[in-house]
């Protein structure tokens, strides 16, 4: 290749070049085949060249790529929110779409400081987040995201606004174990809430599983349930942050569905449309719009590309396939079996602590001592080191705190495609045997 000027993540290392898709699998031009344990950026969840996505692309491309949103609707954005609220729970029904999950955070964060607004109270406009969190890029998103590494530059730009402690069992914030704690990481949210007062809070946000900012962090039974009952004590709006780990990814459509609790804003994006192009959407609800509906009817927000035809009708194709394959049923039975197999792995190897997560959207937490639970020290870069050996042995793995944060350990996620055989399971579990035996013998040599 020539010499380049494209920016990327690191700009002093070496990246393959990338020729194709097809399946789980990525093939660069040097002729290496990779196994996509995760994904991408736990996006690509249907696997590549699935024809027919490329279909609708195409067929949409030979109609009309892009109207303005604020001059015309189509038809496939409105059968895609009409798909997204039948799939939706409770009453979230009304989709408003985006670019990124950046952007749906953001939006998200507008329209429930607008939806108290427009019920008369204005000072309501704080949004209460968690550490060990991700919720996007852009200094709005960024404020709301407990991901030191990523806040520190610029820490003096960030809204100030209270962040709690997550459930995050395996390293509890509380040194208390469950269920003795009586779910101490869920009250953390009600002492925030009456330690600025109730008044000033608009929203708390919240991944359902956490996801780069720690590797799959589940929580345990009963944390939602109460959540949600602290928000509403308090008239706060609670925020499902799906962007990575919704649309089937944990074996439900969102995994906020495994507690049967529902939301009052969804944020969605990455597997909304499987990598095919970039489209995100804040999902709201009745109670949410309503006195919008009533008031100053116009959501003040929007991009130029929210709601292009182009990007709806392939998210619309992208959630047929899923449909039409019994995706999410798929991603919890197999997600069963690989779990399994991660698990007899934590048993064989010293430097596995923790594996947790829920259908395909696993996590694995390493550590220096697996009885003290002592992480790797930062110069050992330990995850971002597994990373390259899994490449090398080809296989992709998803790197959370990467070795460069380690205030919450070590971990990567396994997160392939929805679509991934149980032949595929074992063939990815055998290259990380061999990539995890690698690194063993690296670290505690
Ligand atoms: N929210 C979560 C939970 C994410 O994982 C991400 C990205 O990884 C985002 C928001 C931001 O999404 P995007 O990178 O599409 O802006």
């Amino acid at each position: 290749m020539e010499p380049s000027y494209l920016i990327k993540p690191l700009l002093d290392k070496d990246y393959p070049v990338i020729s194709h898709g097809e399946g789980i699998y990525l093939y660069d031009i040097a002729g290496n085949k990779y196994l996509d344990g995760c994904s991408g950026a736990v996006t690509a969840s249907i696997g590549h060249n699935i024809q027919s996505v490329i279909e609708a692309m195409m067929d949409q491309a030979s109609k009309v790529s892009f109207v303005y949103r604020s001059q015309f609707t189509s038809e496939p954005s409105e059968k895609l929110a009409t798909k997204l609220m039948e799939i939706s729970p409770g009453d979230v029904n009304w989709s408003f779409f985006v670019n990124s999950g950046t952007e749906a955070i953001e939006t998200a964060m507008k329209i429930a400081i607008q939806h108290w607004q427009e019920i008369g109270l204005p000072q309501k406009t704080k949004v209460i987040s968690r550490w060990n969190s991700y919720h996007g890029i852009t200094i709005g998103a960024l404020s709301l995201s407990g991901f030191t590494t990523r806040r520190e530059r610029f820490e003096s730009l960030l809204e100030k606004s209270p962040i709690v402690e997550p459930p995050y069992c395996y390293r509890c914030p509380f040194e208390d174990t469950y269920p003795n704690c009586q779910l101490k990481c869920a009250t953390d949210l009600e002492r925030a809430i009456l330690d600025v007062g109730p008044d000033s809070i608009a929203a708390f946000i919240a991944e359902p599983i956490v996801g780069a900012a720690a590797g799959a962090i589940t929580p345990p039974d009963g944390y939602y349930e109460k959540i949600r009952e602290i928000c509403n004590t308090y008239n706060i709006l609670f925020i499902a942050d799906e962007v990575m780990s919704g649309i089937g990814r944990t074996g439900e459509m969102f995994a906020i569905n495994h507690w049967k609790v529902v939301p009052d804003i969804i944020c969605i994006g990455k597997g909304m449309s499987a990598g095919y192009t970039p489209i995100a959407a804040t999902l709201v609800s009745n109670k949410v719009i309503d006195p919008i509906l009533r008031g100053s009817k116009i959501i003040m927000s929007g991009h130029t590309y929210s709601a292009n035809p182009q990007s709806t009708a392939v998210s619309l194709a992208v959630l047929q396939y899923i449909e039409q394959n019994n995706l999410v049923e798929h991603a919890a039975i197999i997600g069963d079996y690989l779990f399994e197999k991660l698990q007899k792995l934590k048993n064989a190897y010293k430097i596995i602590g923790d594996v947790r997560g829920k259908g395909l959207f696993i996590g694995i937490e390493l550590v220096a001592d697996k009885v003290k639970k002592y992480p790797f020290s930062f110069e050992k870069a330990v995850t971002k080191r597994l990373v390259e050996i899994a490449q090398w042995n080809g296989l992709l793995i998803y790197p959370a705190n990467a070795g460069i944060d380690n205030n919450g350990g070590d971990a990567f996620i396994i997160a392939p495609p929805l679509t991934i055989t149980e032949k595929q399971v074992d063939d990815l579990v055998t290259l990380l045997d061999k990539s995890l035996k690698q690194l063993e013998s690296e670290m505690l040599s």
